[in-house]
């Protein structure tokens, strides 16, 4: 059976005190919950250490926010699924949109991150989904199917079951714009049965694939109802404790 996951995406937030105290808060809410998903703050790279520390990884994951498409070496300012795995983090997003549109990142360096990230054990988040104008002009299946294939179907059927994939139509992240509950459903199954066009069935069934983009305790219901949709992956509403929890308890 596939996992439900609710797994926040903190970006460029919060410095390293107010980050300890955010994770500390999520932390303290999640042992008065039974929750019924598995629950990830992927953080920025100054804070993983300090937070993998006060956190109690029986109940909190943690992941970074991106890693670098090279091993080591002399790439300043670059950070290594070696250095992201030694702080304790178990998850590493990749190729979230704003990484692909302000950081030109292609299919081809995230198809080694990827690898890189599998390397060392992390559990890749890899972000697709289409901008306005493809939703608009009816492309967006393409895109999204082509986003897959491009960085991951080269992956044995083995690695490709350690991956959590997240749709995220652009136009829905941090806009207040999200994707009706049907649109959301419509794109996870396509996504769902583009697996199964490469990996078989019983591949694509075992994939968590998560919804992302203005995600809120009001729409988390409705959207984790659906039949494909396996959690979150939550922008603005996992920078404070009580919102990141109304989604996390939405299952
Ligand atoms: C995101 O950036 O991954 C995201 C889903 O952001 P938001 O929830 O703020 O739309």
């Amino acid at each position: 059976m596939r996992k439900n996951i609710v797994a926040g995406n903190w970006k460029m937030n919060t410095t390293l005190q107010e980050g300890i105290q955010l994770a500390n808060d999520v932390n303290e809410a999640l042992k008065g919950v039974d929750a019924k998903c598995d629950v990830v703050i992927c953080v920025p790279f100054t804070h993983l250490a300090s937070v993998n520390a006060v956190i109690d990884p029986e109940k909190l994951g943690l992941g970074a926010e991106n890693c670098a498409d090279h091993l080591k070496g002399a790439y300043t300012g670059e950070v290594s699924a070696p250095m992201v795995a030694s702080t304790g983090a178990k998850y590493v997003i990749l190729g979230h949109s704003e990484r692909r549109q302000y950081y030109g990142e292609t299919s081809e360096t995230l198809k080694e991150k990827v690898k890189l990230a599998l390397a060392e054990g992390l559990t890749p988040i890899f972000c697709i989904g289409e901008v306005l104008e493809e939703r608009e002009n009816g492309t967006y299946n393409d895109v999204v199917k082509a986003q897959i294939e491009e960085a991951l179907f080269d992956l044995s059927a083995d690695d490709f079951k350690k991956i959590v994939l997240a749709y995220e139509p652009v136009w829905a992240i941090g806009t207040g714009k999200t994707a009706t509950d049907e649109q959301a459903q419509d794109m996870h199954a396509h996504i769902r049965s583009t697996i199964a066009g490469k990996y078989g069935k019983e591949v694509a069934d075992e994939i968590s694939i998560l919804y992302g983009g203005s995600c809120k305790p009001g729409n988390a219901k409705g959207l984790f109802a659906q039949p494909d949709i396996d959690g979150g992956l939550i922008g603005g509403a996992a920078l404070d404790a009580e919102s990141f929890m109304g989604i996390v308890t939405a299952f």
